[in-house]
């Protein structure tokens, strides 16, 4: 009920229903049915071999790696690993496509009926998996002024597809998805996440339908989004565009359509009229796959703590928000350098606290990753510390932040250098006091009649004199005692 009266609210009488095709590629060194490499970026068809490039009479031979890099996901997703899964061949032509068919899955997927659960908006949603199949990569078209070329380096690179259920319900859950099944799939080590260079996109499906309606209504698709920005924008032209069509009596068509990213709108690409009959056939080359319990079992027990489970550890073992947790967790990491922080004796709040602002905060202005940054853990413990036993302030801890940050220098060194030890010394402060209130006779009479709250007027006069280096708690109490 208070999802019809949100979805009235935005001014639609239509409920959204979205479904997500990921495909993945595999990390593995070899590609999926021959021995060739699919390191990328190398020259032109320096990566192929007669089984990738599709020559009569060769035999594909499964990679061992890539059955284990699926199941693996499928099993961190919550799916049932089917014991007897097999190939079949997806009929097409297209340059890019030697044989004239793509090995896939079809009716006997390796993965099936598993979930994720994402949170927008502080809301937590699961979102059902209806498949994970596995299949291989095309290659890649090259489209220049005189004529198109083909380099089959990506031919035969391992993809997984991850199809999800129609459960999700805005652009911004669709995000949310794509970006836990990244976190996922990047913090099991089996795809690399780099949408940029296409190892991980997507293909959304979207329908809309009148609130409260059972039936789903006609739906497009749209190919090959390749940014979790561009899925919501996405999305949202194209929730726009249906809305019109269907508010004008009119009715939505069965197509698939594309993104235009520089124009901001969807285009038709082909309609249900022309779509592919891709004749699936089971893959005669190829023995079914058979994955036994034991070896289930075994993957199982290799995998790594999750992102939820982290998220869930966090707030529970050290208390933190379920945001900060949530932020901490989604990158492995992310994650690793905060416990090892926290392993060094740092207490979790503090250094959650600071990889949450200042470290955030420079990270995101120098569009560097945490990897590629030399401030340690134990560095930042270490300016704890100093902060514990008074010897900086938080003000100069801000600084010192900042340096190790860009140099990767201890703290003590940097204290040492620019001379920012804390001033604890009473007469020195004392000095500094009368100096401000020398300076501010109108302030202190003011003071004086009572208006108290001055007291924050002067003590940030006083750390500007100190340049930030008089202990606050000092300050404070002396100047009590002066103006009394
Ligand atoms: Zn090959």
């Amino acid at each position: 009920m208070s999802e019809v009266i949100s979805r009235k609210s935005e001014g639609t009488e239509y409920e959204v229903v979205i479904g997500l095709e990921i495909h993945a590629q595999l990390l593995t060194d070899t590609k999926i049915f021959c021995g060739c490499s699919t390191r990328f970026g190398s020259g032109h068809n320096t990566q192929t071999c007669p089984v990738c490039i599709g020559m009569p009479g060769v035999l594909p031979v499964l990679n061992r790696r890539a059955v284990e890099f699926v199941v693996k996901t499928g099993l961190a997703m919550n799916c049932t690993i089917s014991p007897y899964s097999r190939f079949a061949r997806k009929n097409y032509f297209y340059p890019d496509l030697p044989k004239g068919y793509q090995i896939s899955q079809y009716e006997l997927p390796i993965c099936g009926h598993g979930y994720v659960d994402i949170v927008t908006d502080g809301v937590e949603r699961r979102i059902g998996l209806t498949r994970i199949h596995m299949e291989e990569d095309a290659g890649k078209n090259i489209h220049q002024k005189d004529g198109s070329l083909v380099d089959l380096n990506r031919a035969g690179v391992p993809l997984m597809e991850i199809v999800s259920e129609p459960d999700i319900r805005t652009p911004k859950e669709a995000s949310a998805f794509m970006k836990k099944l990244r976190a996922i799939l990047r913090y099991l080590g089996v795809c690399d996440g780099n949408m940029e260079q296409g190892s991980l996109r997507c293909d959304a499906n979207v329908s809309l339908r009148l609130v409260g309606a059972e039936d789903l209504g006609t739906k497009a698709e749209i190919k090959n989004i390749n940014s979790f920005r561009f899925v919501e924008k996405a999305l949202e032209y194209e929730i726009k565009r249906q809305v019109n069509i269907l508010r004008e009596g009119g009715r939505i068509i069965q197509e698939t359509r594309l993104w235009d990213s520089s124009a901001g709108i969807t285009v038709s690409m082909r309609s249900k009229e022309e779509a592919h009959d891709y004749r699936y056939f089971p893959e005669p080359d190829l023995v079914p796959i058979e994955v036994s319990r034991e070896w289930i079992d075994e993957i199982r027990a290799g995998l790594v703590e999750l992102p939820d489970e982290k998220r869930k550890r966090y707030t529970e073992e050290f208390g933190l928000p379920d945001y900060d947790a949530g932020m901490l967790a989604e990158e492995r990491a992310v994650a690793k350098w905060f416990e090892e922080a926290v392993r060094l004796g740092g207490k979790p709040k503090a250094v959650s606290n600071w990889m949450m602002s200042e470290f955030l905060r420079l990270l995101n202005e120098t569009g560097r990753e945490i990897s590629e940054v030399p401030l340690t853990p134990a560095c930042l413990v270490d300016m704890l510390k100093l902060m514990d036993n008074g010897t900086i302030s938080g003000t100069i801890a801000k600084t010192v932040f900042e340096e190790m940050f860009h140099s990767g220098k201890e703290p003590g060194v940097i204290v040492k250098e620019k001379g920012l030890v804390q001033i604890t010394d009473t007469s020195e402060i004392e000095k500094l006091i009368d100096e401000v209130l020398a300076a501010n006779p109108a302030e202190v009479e003011r003071y004086r009649s009572g208006e108290t709250k001055l007291q924050g007027f002067f003590v940030g006069r006083i750390m500007k004199a100190s340049k930030g280096k008089a202990n606050p708690k000092l300050v404070n109490e002396l100047l009590r005692k002066k103006l009394s």
